[in-house]
Parts: structure tokens; C-alpha cells; sequence
């Protein structure tokens, strides 16, 4: 459906869980966060049922996301379960990749079309000290293992931070000239523990696109389809993958966004930045029908704000080039 913006909301993301096998330094603090109680997260069948309800209202894409979502066990069989729901036409999951060679097999045959995974630098050290602890070879072997099962298009996801990675924007990039894997370059934005790094780290696309383009000269900008998201491509001239940008603080992406999040805990959130949401649970939980959950999504899409607001409610300050 169209919302008051005239945008088309046709993507929901879905977190099927709160727990991460990760600690990365910028998205979590290091004791965790308070996670919600087995009870309070939504089981898959209602997850199944919020997506039917979804497709009422014009969704056709769906990404599983976390947390981490390998982590949730019946991951596959809520793929399959998805996957079976004709009006789906696209079935993606966000990943940090730790887990996923040993998944790979049962994920892809239960109907997952693509993954992202995040991969924010290339050196071993540097992953297990952004993690708190994790392996790289194991994010590598998620890696290979999605390219072999042509969970295409294969997009890595880096956030790029001053004083950490910005270094490795041009080796990361490299990636794309030997195999089809899609490079994507992603803005530090200042919330949680990223709040008070993103005044002294905060990386611009401009600045990243300069970096690379100093390297490998003018980038050719691919086309893509219309209503594809926030991401602008290019390639470097020959390579098989390609090298996005999301420009999360610097760029405009607000008019172009087509999302709604679903929490674990089975509330609806219109955007990355609002703090107000929509209950699912307790309806899903009272027998509501996919006609009565379907007008839930409705009245949160009239909701949706045009530009992404601060905690505050300011409208978010547009910073970097
Ligand atoms: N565990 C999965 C993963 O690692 O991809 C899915 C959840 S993770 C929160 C989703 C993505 O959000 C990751 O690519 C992560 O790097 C990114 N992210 C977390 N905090 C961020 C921030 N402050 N700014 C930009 N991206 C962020």
C-alpha cells in the first residue's frame, strides 16, 4: 500500500530474535541488552501469521533479521513456512555469517532466496576485538558457503568507522573484482553504544566513495530497479560484484523508504528511528483474524512519518558530505 507520502510499503523486516552470538562494539554494550523472556517473543507460526496479514496490504518482501537470526532455532522450518506464501516473491536474511556454513544446505532448501552478511573488516584481530570475540575464517566459510548454494545476489555489509576499518574501505572493495559478491558500504548512524563513536567516527559515502575512486578510478553507477531500496550502486569497470552505498545520515533515503519493522516481541515499528509502535502480540494472541491484523498494518502505515525523527522527535540533522 501507499502511504500518506505517496510511498509504496512493500518490505517488512522481521527480527526473529534479540539474542546475537556477537557483541559488536558499535550496535551492542558489553554486558548485552535486557532480552525479552522466551514467552514474549513471537513463535513462528505467529510470524508466519503477521507476514500472511502482511501480504494483505501490498508486502512482497520479506527479510529475516535479528539479533542474530541464525540463533533461533526452527530458523528454517519458519523459512519454509514463509516461503510457501505465494504473494512472496522475495525471502532474504541478514546475517553476521558465523553460523551459517553449517546452515547453509537445510536454509537453501527451505526456500531462502539471498543473504546479507556483515563483514566489517578483513583482518582477524580487528573482527574479534569489534565482536568482543569472534572468529573471522567463520564469517569467511558463510561466506563461500552462501556463494556455492547461489544465495545470489551475496551482499556483505560493512559499517565504516574512522579509527577502525575506514583503512580497509579499498581491500574490502576488492572483493568485487574476483567474484560476484556485492560490497556495501554503510553509514555509521548514532544510536546505542554508536552514539557517542559516530562524533569522532563517522564516515561519510562521499569521503568512502572518494577513497575508492582515488584507487580504482571513476566508479560506473549501476542501474537499478525502481523501489530497490536505499542502496546506490556502482562497479568498478569489469568486476563481477558490485559496490553499494547506504547513506543512512548523509544521503535523503527517507523518500525511498518502503519498510516496517516487526520486533521479536511482535510489535511494528514504521522506522529505524521511532520509538512508537504498534502491539501484534496480544491481537495475534486473542485470535484476531488476518483481516483484523491486516488493518493493524493499515493504521501504522498512515503512521509513518516522512523523514526519520531522533529519539527526541527532532527530525535527524543531516551531517558529512
Ligand atoms: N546479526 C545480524 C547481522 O550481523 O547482520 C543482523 C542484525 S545486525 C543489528 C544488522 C546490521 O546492522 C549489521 O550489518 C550491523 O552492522 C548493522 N548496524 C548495527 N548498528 C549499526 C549502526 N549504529 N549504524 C549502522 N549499521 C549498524
Amino acid at each position: 500500500m501507499r502511504d500518506k507520502h505517496q510511498r509504496e510499503i512493500n518490505y517488512l523486516r522481521v527480527s526473529v530474535t534479540d539474542r546475537c552470538n556477537l557483541r559488536c562494539r558499535y550496535c551492542l554494550p558489553p554486558e548485552g541488552v535486557s532480552l525479552a523472556p522466551h514467552g514474549e517473543i513471537l513463535r513462528l507460526e505467529e510470524i508466519e501469521r503477521v507476514v500472511r496479514a502482511a501480504t494483505l496490504v501490498g508486502v512482497r518482501k520479506v527479510r529475516l533479521t535479528g539479533g542474530e537470526p541464525l540463533v533461533r532455532q526452527g530458523l528454517a522450518r519458519l523459512v519454509s513456512m514463509l516461503a510457501e506464501i505465494p504473494e512472496i516473491d522475495d525471502l532474504a536474511l541478514t546475517t553476521n555469517g558465523t553460523l551459517l556454513a553449517s546452515r547453509v544446505r537445510e536454509l537453501k532448501a527451505a526456500g531462502l532466496k539471498r543473504v546479507n552478511i556483515s563483514l566489517d573488516t578483513l583482518r582477524p584481530e580487528r573482527f574479534s576485538w569489534i565482536t568482543r570475540g569472534g572468529e573471522l575464517g567463520d564469517v569467511f566459510r558463510g561466506i563461500e558457503a552462501a556463494l556455492e548454494f547461489a544465495l545470489h545476489p551475496v551482499k556483505l555489509n560493512v559499517v565504516v568507522i574512522e579509527g577502525f576499518n575506514a583503512d580497509e574501505v579499498v581491500d574490502l572493495a576488492r572483493l568485487t573484482l574476483e567474484r560476484p559478491l556485492h560490497v556495501r558500504f554503510i553509514e555509521l548512524m548514532p544510536f546505542g553504544p554508536a552514539e557517542e563513536w559516530a562524533k569522532t567516527g563517522f564516515v561519510s559515502t562521499a569521503q568512502v566513495q572518494a577513497r575508492l575512486e582515488a584507487t580504482f578510478g571513476t566508479l560506473t553507477e549501476v542501474r537499478k530497479p525502481a523501489g530497490s531500496g536505499p542502496a546506490c550502486y556502482y562497479r568498478i569497470a569489469d568486476a563481477p560484484g558490485t559496490i553499494g552505498f547506504i547513506s543512512g545520515v548523509s544521503g535523503h533515503i527517507c523518500s525511498r523508504c518502503n519498510r516496517l519493522r516487526l520486533t521479536a516481541a511482535g510489535k511494528l515499528r514504521t522506522c529505524l528511528f521511532s520509538t512508537e509502535e504498534v502491539e501484534f502480540k496480544r491481537p495475534l494472541r486473542s485470535g484476531a483474524t488476518l483481516p483484523e491484523l491486516a488493518e493493524l498494518f493499515v493504521q501504522a502505515v498512515r503512521k509513518k512519518a516522512a523523514r526519520k525523527t531522533a529519539p527526541g522527535g527532532e527530525a535527524m540533522v543531516k551531517i558529512g558530505g
